[in-house]
């Protein structure tokens, strides 16, 4: 058919629009065809609505013309039934009304209908109208695909967006930001505060400051969050918010958010892939390496040593040839299993002396244990105190090992050789101290193999010394190897011995003489100061006992006391019941306590020091001055007397700031009525220095050395001749 030039509407290479007519007047029905076929529409027409909607569904019309008095279905029926149809709510109803009708009008705009014409129908001015509404259904239907294309691309990227009312204060969803927020549908707007409950509690303040500091800057922000679902569910956010200006020219908040879980998970497997053994799940190489060189820079800044133990499993090749790589692997699983937990048992191997009540364990050491490779595990110690530390790490990463282990119903023993260096004497740089711990793996290896070995050969010789004395320490009780000697405390105004300080001595077949000031540490560093000053205590009341038993005076015993002892629980009452037995009066003992006891200054020191006090056991500070100078506890703890130490005494004579201090401490002790005590006496000059200061008691060698209890009975009579003579205090200096 050929259209009419005067009313073409199509463009010629437009598709033609379909229409479809609803009318039951044939004659209007023709005439309004005629007309759109002319203007080269393409028609299709009904006679009533039951026919058209099944025409609709069909014919798929771009535009329905519809009437409103029909048989069978009216036009408003037919309109709301069209509305209800999938995918027809936006088809343009064209209503024709009567001219003075505005009740139709408003009944046809209730059912649904786009626009209306009246009747009777100006058929050119009703094409020219339908060319309108013909274009703006199109520019509708590219709307609306575009906005289904936009929110399909969001779905897929698990994107939405939402934008702020500053009046309601809560923000306006999308459809996509409900499904990355796992929100209800029916959820379309959420305050604040709502949005905060959904962030995971540790991620709220930076998520809060960012935003606001987003907003004060004027500045976009971009940001991530993880957020908890209601199933408990985790989900990581990316948020991007801008501030934009809206179409009154208003700023306006708007944001988009994205869930990066997957894409965070998969970085996170590549991450660990990367950097942590798959079998294991130990750090690998890559890891180590990372770590040894933080660990490395920390004990620099520190001042701290750090220890690397290599440790190569013996003959593993066997292994693998007997049982397989699976069995191999499940060794080494195995392995990685045993040795991590002996760190973990050995936590506090380099750190025995801290006491470690109410403090996390990490805040000491953190042990690591990393496989670079094969059969090759190592250690990372990065606090260690000296290096025979790293040595029992290693003693018990081999004892780890000891135990036969079941690999698919064979019974399997392995040993280990370790190489262990020292930062920063065995390297400063990460690649130094790994060779060094591998020249000191081979030296383990060539040695016989089980075994370890420091890089450096004084070390080794350390650490075997070390292990000796700890063990000689363990049985020297039972076997009877040490004893107690005894020094005067001499009264310098009186010239005569008010007490006696008990020293411990060792002496064993296989070390010899072993110096208090060698195995008091290993003794405190293995816990073994508490049987051993069991000892002490019960033989110093013992021979306390003994003396008056044989007729001589009453002294006071000092008795040494370590840190240890005294924070034991219900010490005093230990000291009570052990001071009882013997059957010694408690006033005439003395414990010797560090400063270091006091410092901690918690109540359960004040009230051990009450206690001991109440037994009426006296209470020394030892080597005075050398401790953390907290003078406060002086004047809050029951103590009886201060003792200057020996490092202090010695130089009194020739340096001037010792002098000064001895000085001070003496008037302190004074002011606080503290009996005072010089320790290391060994000259007449120092003698005279300490007595033109008022110190009236004094210990050493001038006295008397240290001396075993009968060579002390025999001396004691002869006392004050057998004493150097001394002018007698002849007025104090300033
Ligand atoms: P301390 O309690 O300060 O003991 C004094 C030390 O100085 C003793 O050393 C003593 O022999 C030494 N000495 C005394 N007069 C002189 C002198 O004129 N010149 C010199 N050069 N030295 C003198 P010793 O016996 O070697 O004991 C060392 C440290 O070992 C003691 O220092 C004490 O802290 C500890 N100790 C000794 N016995 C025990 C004990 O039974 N238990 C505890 N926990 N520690 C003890
Ligand atoms: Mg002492
Ligand atoms: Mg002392």
């Amino acid at each position: 058919m050929r259209a009419n030039p005067a009313v073409i509407i199509c463009e010629p290479d437009e598709k033609p629009a379909r229409i479809l007519i609803v009318e039951d007047d044939g004659v209007t029905r023709r005439v309004v065809r005629r007309a759109l076929q002319y203007a080269g529409y393409l028609v299709a027409e009904a006679a009533d609505g039951v026919a058209g909607l099944d025409l609709v569904q069909t014919f798929q019309p771009d535009i329905v013309l519809l009437d409103i008095c029909m048989p069978r279905m009216d036009g408003f029926e037919m309109c709301a039934a069209v509305r209800r149809l999938p995918r027809c709510d936006h088809i343009p109803v064209v209503m024709f009304t009567g001219l003075e009708d505005p009740h139709s009008i408003s009944r046809a705009f209730e059912a649904g209908a786009t626009t209306f014409v009246t009747k009777p129908i100006d058929t050119l001015n009703l094409t020219h109208r339908l060319r309108y509404i013909v274009r703006s259904k199109q520019l509708g239907d590219t709307l609306r695909e575009r906005e289904s294309q936009l929110a399909r691309a969001q779905r897929i990227a698990k994107l939405g967006y939402w934008t702020w009312d500053a009046t309601s204060r809560t923000a306006t969803l999308s459809n996509g930001i409900r499904e990355v927020f796992g929100l209800a549908h029916t959820c379309d707007a959420l305050s604040f505060a709502a949005f905060l409950r959904l962030v995971h509690p540790d991620d709220r303040l930076a998520v809060k400051n960012t935003i606001k500091c987003g907003i004060e800057a004027g500045r976009p922000v971009s940001f991530e969050y993880r957020i908890i679902g209601d199933d408990g569910s985790r989900r990581v956010i990316f948020q991007d918010n801008e501030i934009v200006d809206d179409e009154r020219g208003e700023a306006r908040l708007i944001g988009i958010c994205q869930d990066v879980t997957e894409r965070r998970d998969a970085e996170n497997r590549i991450q660990h892939l990367a950097y942590f053994d798959v079998l294991t799940g130990l750090p690998n190489r890559a890891l180590f390496k990372d770590l040894l060189e933080r660990t490395l820079a920390e004990a620099s800044r520190h001042g701290r040593l750090a220890a690397l133990l290599l440790l190569d499993i013996d003959h593993f090749k066997r292994i693998n040839d007997t049982l397989g790589y699976e069995g191999g692997d499940r060794m080494l699983l195995e392995i990685a299993e045993r040795l991590a937990a002996s760190l973990r048992a050995g936590d506090l191997v380099c750190r025995d002396d801290v006491d470690l009540s109410g403090c996390s364990l990490s805040e000491f050491v953190s042990p690591s244990l990393s496989r670079p490779g094969g059969d090759e595990f190592v250690i990372l110690l990065n606090d260690i105190r000296r290096p025979e530390d790293a040595a029992k790490a290693a003693q018990r990463a081999a004892a780890a090992l000891n135990a036969v282990f079941g690999i698919d119903g064979h019974e399997v023993s392995i040993t280990a050789s370790i190489g262990i260096s020292v930062y920063p004497v065995d390297g400063k740089t990460p690649d130094h101290l790994l060779r060094s711990a591998e020249a000191a793996m081979y030296d383990a290896k060539e040695q016989g193999r089980n075994s370890y070995k420091f890089f450096t050969t004084t070390l080794n010789e350390r650490a075997r010394k070390r292990f000796t004395l700890e063990n000689a320490l363990r049985r020297a009780i039972d076997r009877d190897e040490f004893k107690l000697v005894y020094q005067p405390q001499i009264d310098l105004a009186a010239r005569r011995v008010t007490g006696v300080e008990a020293l411990l001595r060792l002496q064993t077949a296989e070390l010899g003489f072993v110096s208090p000031a060698d195995f008091i540490p290993v003794a405190e560093e293995t816990g073994l100061i508490l049987p051993i000053g069991d000892w002490v205590l019960n033989e110093a009341a013992r021979q306390a006992v003994a003396w008056q038993a044989a007729g001589l005076p009453k002294l006071r015993m000092a008795i040494n006391v370590s840190p240890a002892q005294f924070r034991q629980r219900g010490f005093a009452s230990h000291i009570a019941a052990i001071l009882d037995r013997a059957g010694v009066d408690k006033r005439q003992v003395e414990l010797e306590l560090t400063e270091s006891v006091l410092i901690d200054n918690t109540s359960a020191c004040a009230e051990t020091l009450n206690e001991l006090a109440e037994l009426g056991v006296m209470i020394a500070i030892d080597d005075f001055g050398t401790g953390y100078s907290s003078l406060n506890y002086l004047r809050r703890f029951p103590l009886s007397a201060l003792k200057i130490d020996r490092s202090f005494v010695s130089d009194i004579c020739d340096d001037a700031d010792d002098a000064a201090i001895v000085k001070a401490v003496i008037a302190l002790a004074h002011n606080l009525r503290l009996r005072v005590v010089a320790e290391g006496v060994e000259t007449m000059a120092q003698l005279a220095f300490l007595l033109s200061r008022g110190c009236e008691e004094a210990q050493g060698f001038l006295f008397s050395r240290p001396v075993d209890p009968n060579a002390l009975a025999e001396w004691l009579p002869k006392v004050p001749i057998a004493l150097p003579r001394w002018p007698q205090r002849a007025g104090i200096e300033d």
